[in-house]
């Protein structure tokens, strides 16, 4: 059985702790895109952790983790996050790494952080991990497979990329000499060594899991909103966070992810540029940031001041349509309990007319938000446990999403730890 875990809005939904606690029965969990760019934060028994590149299921010991091909692929994080692991006490958890993943090389992430500060006023918020280059090379077909550093002509291809990366470096960024070739050889050679014990042929492995009918988890980084194609492109990621995409880089077939659970969080928040309907820039957005998450909503790979925004059905909904949710997993319920009132964008304005529906990028700078006000709960829900026992106000304002977004909240997270969720759908008790 697959089952996705993958974000309905712009990302930092949660994913992280949903994935930590649903690994717990499950035999695989794979990384499918992205790489070290964003952070998905644990907090379980062995304590507090981000995790940039390893999959969420490192904490569990009977659990596989595997990097996918299509995941944008960073060596030293991963190294160091083993490391991390060790160093904390965690017992080494069982990690696979495809052949035919693609390195991110440390040259992309300095021409990431080059064409950031070319751009100026007009950069995209990268975080500078080097993903965009990194696919640019990819889909251009002069990046590395893991794979072809046993390829007798991995020289050849190095050179080439040394040169083509030399004159791209000197023209654009006037950076003489950006690689070298014997530098690269070596440091991919010696790569080479130390990742051969994680490798393994994606295809056949995932094919073979599936025929024995093993449980694997699929794990989104980002969300439906950063996607290439279907999100606020320009101001995008360079690869798909959808569901769909996880059956691309898995090699599983389509059909085979029976469940994808969108993470949602019960008020909106975005990192990077872009437009971002209905944002806060006054007292409540501060108040909000400084009460989010675990510890207030800053970033979890670059410690920037997440963007605020109540609650956006328009968004949502139409994250969750391009995820193609069965289910969802609502987050972040606990934050809102200081409120007496709390709106919840219903509609978009947009040159005078209302729509429901998620437009094009090019419309959203006109958007403006329509609000519905929903009574607040004004208590701690913190250590709530089941459904009923939810306040009333608190259950309207989850129906009242649920009805609006139109895919069933099964499952609803009340705080950062492990224990603190609240099942609607006994299937995953
Ligand atoms: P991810 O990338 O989707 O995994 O999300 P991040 O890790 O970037 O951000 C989520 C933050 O919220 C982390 O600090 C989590 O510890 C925290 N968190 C997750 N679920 C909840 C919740 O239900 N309530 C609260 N208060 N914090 C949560």
């Amino acid at each position: 059985m697959v089952t996705a875990i993958t974000g309905g809005n712009f990302g930092d939904e949660g994913k992280g702790k949903m994935t930590d606690l649903l690994a717990a029965k499950a035999d695989i969990v794979v990384r499918f895109q992205g790489g070290a760019n964003a952070g998905h934060t644990i907090i379980n028994d062995y304590g507090k952790f981000t995790l940039h590149m390893l999959p969420s299921g490192v904490f569990h010991r009977h659990t596989e983790n595997i990097i996918a091909s299509s995941a944008a692929f960073d060596p030293d994080d991963f190294f160091n996050e083993l490391k991390m692991l060790k160093e904390n006490g965690i017992p080494e958890p069982m990690v696979r790494v495809s052949s035919r993943t693609q390195l991110l090389l440390p040259i992309h992430k300095e021409q990431d952080k080059l064409e950031e500060q070319r751009l100026g006023k007009n950069s995209f918020g990268s975080t500078k991990s080097g993903i965009a280059p990194f696919y640019s090379d990819k889909y251009a077909k002069r990046n590395f497979q893991i794979s072809e550093l046993y390829s007798s002509n991995i020289k050849d291809k190095i050179r080439c990329f040394c040169e083509d990366k030399n004159k791209f470096f000197n023209a654009f960024y006037g950076v003489p000499n950006a690689l070298y070739v014997n530098d690269l050889t070596d440091y991919l050679m010696d790569l080479r060594d130390k990742l051969t014990p994680y490798l393994f042929d994606c295809p056949y492995y995932m094919s073979d899991a599936i025929k024995s009918d093993r449980h694997i988890l699929l794990e989104g980084q980002l969300g439906a909103l950063r996607d290439v194609d279907n999100g606020i492109y320009p101001f995008v990621t360079s690869s798909s966070p959808l569901a769909g995409f996880g059956s691309v880089s898995a090699a599983i077939p389509p059909y085979e992810i029976k469940s994808i659970i969108s993470v949602i969080k019960a008020y909106s928040t975005c990192v990077g540029a872009g437009a971002f309907v209905g944002e806060l820039f006054d007292e409540a957005a501060n108040e909000l940031r400084k009460r989010g998450g675990d510890s207030g909503e800053y970033g979890a790979k670059t410690g920037r001041p997440r963007r605020i925004a109540w609650f956006d059905c328009v968004s949502a909904r139409y994250g969750c349509m391009v995820q193609g949710a069965t289910e969802v997993a609502l987050t972040m319920l606990d934050v809102l309990g200081y409120l007496d009132k709390i709106p919840v964008c219903v509609a978009y304005r947009i040159n005078g007319e209302i729509t429901e529906k998620f437009p094009e990028t090019y419309l959203l700078d006109d958007a403006e938000p329509v609000y519905e006000y929903l009574d607040g709960w004004k208590c701690d829900i913190s250590d709530i446990c089941s459904y009923d026992d939810l306040p009333e106000a608190a259950k309207s304002y989850i129906e009242f999403i649920e009805k609006r977004i139109g895919v069933p909240i099964t499952m609803i997270s009340n705080g950062p730890k492990r224990d603190q969720i609240i099942y609607r759908n006994t299937d995953y008790k």
